[in-house]
């Protein structure tokens, strides 16, 4: 200023209102007398009344705790260097409100060695509350940024690495001030290190994108050497600082190993490693295409006991020794695939000339892979048998049909017992239509019969005669019609056992037969499969449904087969007994064709044996099979049962049979299986 006199105000009403707008006061310390002066804007500031002078103690005061020391060490710096200060610090003032002020002084040596200290104090409340949101903002910025999965780094336009979060530090291995003020080539391997440069250059001069504004996959270094993918996207920021690249990266080295490995399992059996159905069907798809080829599916019988009765871990070593296994065993000419939990499949191309080779080499893989498994985890070595269906095609057949015949005889080897293998013939896949067809119209007959609604079965009567060729009683037997035909037994009485059916429908023949018993006081004989005759509630049942008919029980006989006395014999002698006590009766039924031994068979409440219509007939055709009826028709006679020969057909057969003292025929000499309406009129 130069002479405060050409001022249109005085200078102390341009003190005043240079205070006001700067939110500030001034202040005097005379550090000799330690007398304090307040410009009125400072007494606003303290909001102190402005009759009470403050001593430099009360001015301390106003400061909060933290801060006072800050002041008075200021103070005394100030003069001990004679130099000028400033302080920011927390004030609370009068009326108990907190205020932020920066306050700065000089000290002025005075002629007598004591100083003036002078300055001014201004309210920077809201300045600093501004920066305190700024600064809490960045932290909860940072903070934000730390936590991604994503890494953040920032360059600017020089490729020059500005930020590094703590997620970048995680994904790449170095800390941020080990790569803040590299270049950001470092966190990239060749050629791409090469290229960014000039990738840099070109987008600043061209503004043709690459990565910015696009996210993509690209290759990133680690600090410890490894390359590995990563999820880049990048955005450019202008800033007071300049231009900004902002890249966004996330390591994608797990989400591409799962990719890979999903893809892999998409191919292939997750425990062998094998190629699975789908890769074997498309291969063979390719080699049908040139030649000839064989394929045979294997399973592992009742693979399913293993892995209840020995956990599935020792279930998976079983099925890594048969993969082992069937590997070695067909080389590298044919391809190994694992279908299903227990189920391999094999191709080959198979020219005609090795045809046979190829399915001997099959067949007797079935017979090498008996083999016991040792499983370490396992005490005992495990034993287990396979069963194989195999299929040739020609040159240009399609891969599922190879695949669906094959199958089709390994249902065939199945059936026939398991532990074999079995070559595909053409009628195999009629049969298992066939039998598709049969058992899906007796799941619709059994469900009618559930609904009490009509069903196709027929329960059908063939006499038994006496010595005296007189009718004397029948058995029964059922026939079914479905679609117009007419369905005998031999064709769905096997199916309904392996498919649990035969419960329910033995269960319709008996009421059918308790109420012809009833109805003609004959005797009539019923058949009955082991798996109905095994079934807890099977004696009750019996004895139930012949009540309620009010059927005399003697006139029920029970037809088994040898079969049944291979399972639990305590349990059939015991059922056979409850049913005897109330009067049943029972016949061996098909006698001869089984193993039963006599002795066994003596010890069962039976009162009648009925041969075989096998042995019937052939004993007419040779002098050994007519020594064999005689000798079965002596072994029944040891038994002291009733005599029942089945098949008869001729007279001559008819005769030599009465002679030989067979008490009862059966057979269509004297009468066919007719139906129970028709038996019963005539
Ligand atoms: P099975 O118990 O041995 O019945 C005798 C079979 O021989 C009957 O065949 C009968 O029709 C036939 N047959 C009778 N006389 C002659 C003859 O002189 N010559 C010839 N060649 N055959 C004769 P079907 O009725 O076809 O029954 C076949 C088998 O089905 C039965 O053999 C029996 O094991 C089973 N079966 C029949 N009905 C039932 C049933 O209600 N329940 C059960 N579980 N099985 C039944
Ligand atoms: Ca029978
Ligand atoms: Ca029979």
């Amino acid at each position: 200023m130069n002479d405060s006199s050409c001022w249109p105000v005085s200078s102390e009403k341009l003190l005043a209102e240079t205070q006001q707008l700067t939110d500030s006061g001034v202040w005097c310390l005379d550090t000799r007398s330690q007398m304090l002066y307040w410009s009125d804007s400072t007494y606003a500031l303290f909001e102190r009344e402005l009759d009470k002078a403050p001593t430099l103690d009360d001015a301390i005061n106003y400061y909060s705790k933290s801060d006072r020391l800050k002041i008075s060490k200021a103070i005394e710096n100030a003069i001990d260097d004679n130099e000028a200060w400033s302080v920011e610090a927390e004030i609370i003032t009068e009326s108990g409100r907190k205020k932020f002020i920066r306050t700065c002084g000089r000290p002025f040596k005075l002629d007598n060695g004591a100083y003036l200290l002078f300055g001014s104090i201004q309210d920077i409340s809201q300045s600093h509350s501004n920066l305190l949101t700024l600064k809490q903002r960045t932290k909860s910025l940072n903070a934000i940024l730390d936590n991604l999965v994503d890494g953040v780094i920032t360059i600017n336009e020089k490729g020059i690495i500005q930020g590094f979060s703590k997620p970048a530090e995680r994904i790449f291995g170095y800390q941020a001030d080990e790569v803040v003020g590299l270049n950001v080539k470092h966190l990239m391997p060749q050629p791409y290190r090469r290229e960014h440069d000039q990738y840099l250059t070109n987008y600043q001069a061209t503004g043709k994108r690459k990565i910015i504004g696009i996210g993509r996959e690209v290759t990133a270094l680690r600090k410890n050497g490894e390359e590995f993918p990563i999820d880049l996207a990048v955005s450019e920021t202008k800033t007071e600082l300049g231009t900004r690249f902002i890249g966004t990266v996330r390591d994608i080295t797990q989400q591409k190993e799962a990719a890979k490995r999903i893809e892999f399992l998409s191919h292939h059996d997750e425990l062998t490693g094998l190629p699975n159905r789908a890769r074997l069907l498309e291969q063979t798809e390719v080699l049908l295409r040139s030649t000839a080829v064989t394929v045979a599916c294997l399973n592992i019988d009742y693979f399913r006991r293993i892995n209840s009765v020995l956990g599935e871990d020792i279930g998976d070593q079983v099925i890594l020794s048969v993969a082992e296994r069937v590997k070695s065993a067909v080389g590298k000419y044919a391809m190994v695939a694992k279908d299903l939990a227990d189920r391999f499949i094999i191709a080959c191309a198979c020219p005609p000339c090795v045809k046979e080779d190829i399915i001997q080499s099959i067949e007797s893989l079935v017979v090498t892979i008996r083999e016991p498994i040792v499983v370490d985890t396992c005490i005992n070595p495990i034993h287990i048998t396979v069963s194989a269906g195999i299929a040739s095609l020609s040159k240009g057949t399609n891969a599922k049909d190879a695949l669906v015949n094959a199958e089709s005889a390994l249902e065939r080897a199945k059936r026939q017992g398991r532990n074999r293998s079995c070559v595909y013939q053409d009628t195999m896949l009629a049969n298992l239509q066939y039998d598709y067809k049969i058992e899906t119209g007796l799941h619709e007959e059994l469900q009618r019969l559930k609904f009490g609604q009509n069903v196709g079965f027929e329960c059908w009567l063939q006499s038994k005669v006496n010595r005296n060729f007189e009718v004397c009683g029948a058995e029964a037997l059922i026939r079914w019609r479905y679609q117009g035909q007419l369905i005998r037994p031999d064709e769905f009485i096997p199916l309904a056992e392996r498919l649990g059916l035969i419960i329910d429908i033995g269960f319709w023949m008996l009421t059918k037969v308790a109420g012809l018993i009833s109805a003609t006081n004959l005797p009539i004989a019923i058949n009955v499969s082991p798996k109905q005759f095994l079934e807890p509630d099977f004696p009750e049942k019996i004895i139930r449904v012949m009540r309620e008919s009010d059927a005399p029980f003697e006139n029920l006989i029970i037809e088994i087969t040898e079969n049944l006395l291979l399972h639990d014999h305590t349990q059939v002698l015991s059922v056979m007994n409850e049913l005897n006590q109330v009067g049943i009766q029972f016949s061996i039924d098909d006698f001869g064709t089984g193993y039963s031994n006599l002795r066994r068979l003596q010890l069962l409440p039976v009162s009648e044996l009925k041969i075989d219509k096998e042995f019937t007939q052939n004993a007419f055709h040779s002098e050994r099979d007519r020594n064999l009826l005689d000798s079965i028709i002596l072994m029944a006679k040891q038994m002291r049962v009733e005599i029942v020969a089945e098949g008869v057909e001729t007279a001559l057969q008819a005769a030599y049979l009465k002679d030989s003292g067979v008490d009862l025929q059966q057979g269509y000499y004297f009468a066919k299986p007719i139906s129970s309406e028709l038996w019963a009129r005539s």
